[in-house]
C-alpha cells in the first residue's frame, strides 16, 4: 500500500492555531486498503446472502496525527473494494495540506462513477483527523447532540418461524426491530404476524424493492393492522408508481434505494414520507448533513442506515445519529469479531465514545507500511 502526499497548495494553514502540533504544511497524506469481515451469521435479503463482507479503509497522517476513515462498497451500486481503494489512493496527491478544507477537499475528487464509497471513507478520515487535531469528538465539532435515537437490529430475510426466533432472541437487548421482506413466496405478512406474535418491540420492514404497486397497495394496510410503524423501500427505485403507492399507504414511505445524494431528495418527495440516507451511498458525513436538512425542508422524515461494516463505518453514522427520526446502525452487530471496537451499545443506542474524532481504535495495530 503506497503512500501518498498532498501536495501543499500554498496556502497557510489557519487550523495551526487549534492545536500545538507542528508541522502543517507536510501535507495530508493517505493510504487506502481493502478489507473483509466475516458476519456472524449469514445475512439474507431479498437480492442476495452474504457471509462476509467487504470495506475499504482509508488511513489519513497529518501533522503527528493519523485519521481513519471506512466506505462499506454495494454491489447493487456496482461498486467494489478494491476498485474503491485504487481510486483513493490516486487521489494522494489531490489532498492539499489543510485536513480542515473539506469542502475543497472533496470537491476536487475526480467525478468518477461508482465511488461513493471511496469518498466515504475518505470523508470520514477527514473527519476523523480533525477531530483529533483539536482533540473534539466530531459530533461536537458539527455542533451536533451525542446521542440519537435507538438503533434498530436486522432480522434478516428468511422463513416466518425462523425470523420470529431470531427476533425474539434479539429484542430484549433492542428497542425496535427491522424485518427484512421481499420473498416473493406470500409469506411477507405471515413474517410480520409471526414476529409479532413474540414481541412488542415496535417494527418497521424493508422489502429492498421487491413488490410490485399492487402488492405493495394490498400489504400496506394490512402491516398498518399488525402495528408496523413504517416501510422500506416497497417498490424498485424509480418504479413510476412511486407516487401512487405512496398516495395510498397508510403508514410512512421510506426510500432508500431510490435515494443515494443531495440530488435525490426533492424527487424523493413524491414518492416518500421520508428518505433512508447511507455514508455509503451519500459519499460521507458532509454529503449526509446536506440531505439531512434537504428532506426536513421538504417535510420528509430522516432514517440512517448502514451496511455490515466495522465499528469505524458505524462510529462516523454515529456522530450524525441526532439529526434523524430513525437509525439503522448494527452494522458492527452483525460482524463475528469488529476489530474497531469503540463504539458505546448502551439501552439501545449507539452511542460515540468521547474520545476524539470518531472515538474509534482498531483492536489490532495498522501496519506502517512507510
Ligand atoms: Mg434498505
Amino acid at each position: 500500500m503506497p503512500w501518498r502526499r498532498g501536495l501543499p497548495c500554498g496556502i497557510a494553514s489557519d487550523a495551526a492555531g487549534l492545536t500545538e502540533k507542528p508541522d502543517y504544511a507536510t501535507g495530508v497524506e493517505l493510504a487506502a486498503r481493502t478489507v473483509t469481515y466475516q458476519l456472524a451469521e449469514t445475512f439474507v435479503i431479498s437480492r442476495d446472502s452474504s457471509d462476509e463482507s467487504e470495506s475499504v479503509v482509508v488511513e489519513l497522517r497529518h501533522a503527528g496525527e493519523t485519521g481513519f476513515g471506512e466506505g462499506t462498497p454495494i454491489d447493487r451500486y456496482e461498486e467494489d473494494a478494491g476498485a474503491a481503494a485504487e481510486f483513493l489512493n490516486d487521489c494522494g496527491e489531490l489532498l492539499g495540506d489543510d485536513p480542515f478544507a473539506l469542502d475543497e477537499t472533496l470537491a476536487a475528487l475526480p467525478a468518477a462513477p461508482h465511488t461513493q464509497a471511496a469518498r466515504a471513507a475518505l470523508d470520514h478520515a477527514l473527519h476523523d483527523l480533525c477531530g483529533k487535531l483539536t482533540g473534539l469528538p466530531v459530533w461536537r465539532l458539527l455542533g451536533l447532540r451525542r446521542e440519537g435515537p435507538p438503533t434498530c437490529w436486522t432480522v434478516w430475510l428468511g422463513d416466518p418461524d425462523g425470523m420470529a426466533r431470531r427476533a425474539e432472541g434479539a429484542a430484549p437487548r433492542f428497542r425496535r426491530l427491522k424485518l427484512k421482506l421481499g420473498g416473493r413466496d406470500g409469506l411477507d405478512l405471515e413474517r410480520v404476524r409471526a414476529v409479532r406474535s413474540v414481541t412488542d418491540v415496535p417494527l418497521q420492514v424493508d422489502v429492498n424493492e421487491y413488490w410490485s404497486v399492487d402488492e405493495a397497495i394490498e400489504a400496506l394496510p394490512q402491516l398498518a393492522g399488525v402495528g408496523v410503524e413504517y416501510c422500506e423501500q416497497p417498490l424498485p427505485a424509480g418504479d413510476p408508481g412511486g407516487a401512487q403507492v405512496k398516495a395510498a399507504s397508510p403508514i410512512p414511505i421510506y426510500v432508500d434505494e431510490d435515494c443515494h445524494t443531495l440530488a435525490d431528495v426533492a424527487a424523493c418527495a413524491e414518492r416518500a414520507h421520508g428518505i433512508n440516507i447511507k455514508l455509503s451511498k451519500s459519499g460521507g458525513i458532509r454529503e449526509a448533513v446536506r440531505m439531512a436538512h434537504a428532506a426536513r425542508a421538504l417535510g420528509l422524515g430522516v432514517m440512517l442506515g448502514c451496511m455490515t461494516e466495522s465499528g469505524l463505518g458505524i462510529s462516523a453514522g454515529v456522530q450524525i445519529a441526532s439529526l434523524c427520526d430513525f437509525v439503522d446502525l448494527d452494522g458492527n452487530l452483525l460482524l463475528l469479531d469488529d476489530p474497531w471496537p469503540g463504539v458505546e451499545f448502551r439501552d439501545g443506542v449507539q452511542l460515540h465514545s468521547d474520545a476524539p474524532g470518531l472515538g474509534v481504535k482498531a483492536r489490532e495495530a495498522i501496519s506502517d507500511p512507510r
